[in-house]
């Protein structure tokens, strides 16, 4: 099966400045990949040059087999998209405004069970404009997925929500997945990539530096854990390929329980931070 996305080579320039400079990328469909990056990476002019929002300067882009940059209305019903920013100031509901983009399309989804999926329930006669951010964010979720698409972008789609809106997105996202949905997400959230991602790619400069499963992500999976404790001398830290051995050790050594003890190995945050050089 062709790669539900593929991007080779892709260049986008705004002046001398390129904001994506040969960047591959490729989205298996039914797969779930995270494009992770800081502030101003290419994430989002990658991600607008796939849904046909943007045009390129060089490289090749298939979404579905077709190019976005000629894609046709047909091509649009079957690729649902959240940006980074909307903003309803019209005078419909949430019920309504949904309602609306259904009528869109040939097959979409039923409006009463979207609005439960994504927690609108209770806002459905509440005006669009009247939302908090969070609900806002959801509705865009729900009027990027009323169509059935076969292939989904979601841009920082969880940005403003709370914790616990956070997860219900989480499983929701799954839900689309288990029923094959492709989906192209950015983030900053590493919580939310490790949660859905089935791949993470990682832009910067316009680059992409690091394309891996979330566990396995700068070599996270061969990295030395930390054994950490807190003794009369004062806090230990000690880097080891054989955490349990040394932990063994210390445990006899003590003779006892060794204080705030830890065993920890770096975290999808720590391997990131690493790759975008925050950390040395
Ligand atoms: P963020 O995480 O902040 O959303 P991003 O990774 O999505 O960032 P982009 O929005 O793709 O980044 O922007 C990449 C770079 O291109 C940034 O330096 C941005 O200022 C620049 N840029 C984006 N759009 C334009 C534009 N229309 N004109 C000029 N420069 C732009």
């Amino acid at each position: 099966m062709s790669p539900a996305i593929s991007v080779r080579g892709l260049r986008k320039q705004y002046g001398a400045f390129a904001a994506v400079d040969r960047v591959d990328l490729e989205v298996e469909t039914g797969e779930i990949l995270a494009l992770l990056g800081p502030n101003g990476a290419g994430k989002t002019t990658t991600v607008e040059i796939c849904e046909g929002y943007r045009t390129r300067d060089a490289g090749d882009v298939r979404v579905l087999g077709v190019d976005p940059a000629t894609a046709d209305r047909e091509w649009r019903e079957h690729v649902g998209v959240v940006l980074q920013t909307s903003g309803f100031t019209e005078e419909l509901t949430v019920r309504e405004t949904v309602a609306h983009f259904a009528s869109l399309y040939e097959r979409p989804r039923e409006i009463d069970g979207l609005l439960d999926a994504v927690g609108l329930t209770e806002q459905a006669g509440v005006r669009a404009r009247k939302l908090s951010g969070g609900q806002q964010r959801r509705l865009d979720v729900a009027i990027g997925v009323v169509g059935r698409p076969e292939l989904l972008f979601l841009d920082e789609p969880t940005t403003g929500f709370d914790p616990e809106a956070r997860r219900h997105f989480w499983d929701l996202i799954r839900r689309f997945r288990e029923d094959g949905t492709t989906i192209l997400l950015t983030t900053h959230y590493l919580e939310e990539a490790e949660a859905l991602a089935d791949r993470v790619a990682v832009i910067v400069r316009g680059r992409i530096v690091a394309d891996s499963t979330p566990a396995t992500l700068g070599g996270r999976d061969h990295a030395s854990a930390i054994v950490r404790w807190v003794d009369h001398e004062g806090a230990h830290e000690v880097r080891t390929d054989t955490p349990t051995q040394v932990v063994a050790e210390l445990s006899a050594r003590l003779g006892g329980e060794a204080s705030e003890l830890t065993v920890s190995r770096p975290t999808l945050e720590d391997v990131y931070l690493q790759l975008i050089g925050a950390t040395s």
